[in-house]
């Protein structure tokens, strides 16, 4: 089918979905389980197949696309900074870096920001600077990490050391040595781990990939009085919950609780690969020019949209959408799982949630694209939603519909 003919951003491939199917089995890493679908083009909360059916977006390209797909403000300033600079290095000055440093230090009440590529190379560099901070405060000894069981932070060797999950370190080891592992919300296990060897506590406040686990505040406030008590990194995770996802442009916030360094990535430059990690001064100070750096992180045009990806925020007070959408998604679900015996529980808040489900996730996700919902699933069990902070009520009404159908069998 010739896709041109019923839309102009259509590209001009007429590849099928099977032969584009089979090229990637020959010729990629076979690391990913894809679902059977193309997708060609997308609008606001919608994305289009190759043959332009029309699919309602509840994961926004895992929790990347959190402005919908193609905004116009953010269509406008890619188109102008391609046509005017796209990369100089960090050997050079740009006229973005700063200013995006500036407002994400503002915005978060940290103190000074490195720009990476992706959240784990955010994660990379933050245990990097723990490091060169515990060493400077406690010597060589002071280099033990502490992070949670059921965490995600990443694939590289320092993210994967941290993340608390077999299935994703089995066939890898052996990873960094130095890490111990507590319960999420064990505060006795917590208090046994952290001493004057540890150099940073690293966590996500809500577990993405984990399963929509929320750390307990309680907990939050033992990490943080732990860290200041041995001068330890509090190191949070930010990269899937946060900028604005939680309903509060950073997670701690809607926790209140301050971290010493806080990585952020997913969707700050509304697509285009951008990371960070945010430091307070203290921490900032331990690193000199030269220990550490990036080919492309940083670079003027994922700088500008990320600046334009905070603005749209702002000025389109997203915010208060996820709050307000965001709460009727957590009773629109909450009432399907009072109704459907295989849904047994909500977490998570804003827009960052996920049902427990008795039955295998995959096939409910598998069955939602062909109604033309996308959903996806974590843990084998969980549907987790991370949708555009542009949804609105009546697209949460027709995810539910389906979810309803899918779920069947009622509870009696
Ligand atoms: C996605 C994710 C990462 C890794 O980010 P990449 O950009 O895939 O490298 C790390 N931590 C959390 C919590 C994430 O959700």
């Amino acid at each position: 089918m010739n896709t041109a003919a019923i839309s102009p951003a259509a590209p001009a491939s007429s590849a099928t979905f099977e032969q584009i199917a089979e090229l990637e089995r020959k010729y990629l890493l076979q690391t990913y389980n894809r679902y059977p679908v193309v997708f060609t083009r997308g609008k606001g909360v919608f994305v289009y197949d190759i043959d332009e059916k029309r699919y309602l977006d509840f994961v926004s390209g895992l929790g990347v696309n959190a402005l919908g797909h193609a905004h116009p403000r953010i269509v406008k300033a890619i188109r102008e900074q391609a046509a005017k600079l796209v990369h100089v290095s960090n050997l050079y000055y740009h006229e973005y870096q700063g200013p995006l440093a500036e407002k994400l230090c503002a915005l978060s009440g940290l103190n000074r920001a490195f720009f990476s590529n992706s959240g784990t190379e955010a994660i990379e560099g933050s245990i990097k600077l723990a490091r060169l901070a515990g060493h400077r405060a406690g010597g060589e000894a002071k280099s033990r990490l502490v992070a949670l069981d059921g965490s995600y932070h990443g694939r590289t060797f320092g993210a994967l050391s941290l993340t608390g999950q077999d299935k994703h370190r089995k066939g890898f080891e052996p990873l960094l040595e130095d890490v111990t592992f507590v319960k999420q919300n064990d505060l006795e296990g917590l208090r046994a781990a952290v001493n004057d060897n540890t150099c940073a506590i690293v966590l996500e406040p809500i577990f993405g990939e984990g399963g929509i686990y929320e750390c307990s505040v309680e907990f939050l406030q033992e990490c943080r009085a732990l860290a200041d008590r041995f001068k330890v990194a509090l190191i949070f995770d930010e990269i899937q919950c946060g900028l604005g996802r939680t309903g509060t442009i950073f997670a701690f916030q809607s926790f209140g609780v301050t971290p010493d360094i806080v990585a952020i990535a997913k969707p700050i430059a509304a697509g285009l690969p951008l990371g960070a990690f945010i430091a307070k001064e203290e921490f900032a100070t331990a690193i000199s020019p030269g220990q550490h750096g990036t080919t492309f992180g940083g670079g003027p045009l994922a700088c500008r949209i990320a600046l334009e990806f905070l603005a749209i925020v702002e000025e389109e007070k997203l915010l208060e959408n996820v709050n307000k959408v965001g709460a009727y998604l957590h009773q629109e679900l909450q009432g399907l799982v009072e109704k459907r015996a295989a849904a047994t529980g909500v977490r998570g808040r804003g827009f960052i949630q996920g049902i427990q489900l008795e039955i295998p996730a995959r096939p409910i996700v598998d069955a939602a694209l062909a109604e033309g919902v996308l959903f996806n699933s974590t843990q084998d069990t969980v549907m987790r939603f991370l949708p555009p902070f542009l949804m609105e009520e009546k697209h949460i009404d027709k995810g539910i519909r389906v979810l309803k159908k899918l779920l069947g069998k009622k509870r009696k």
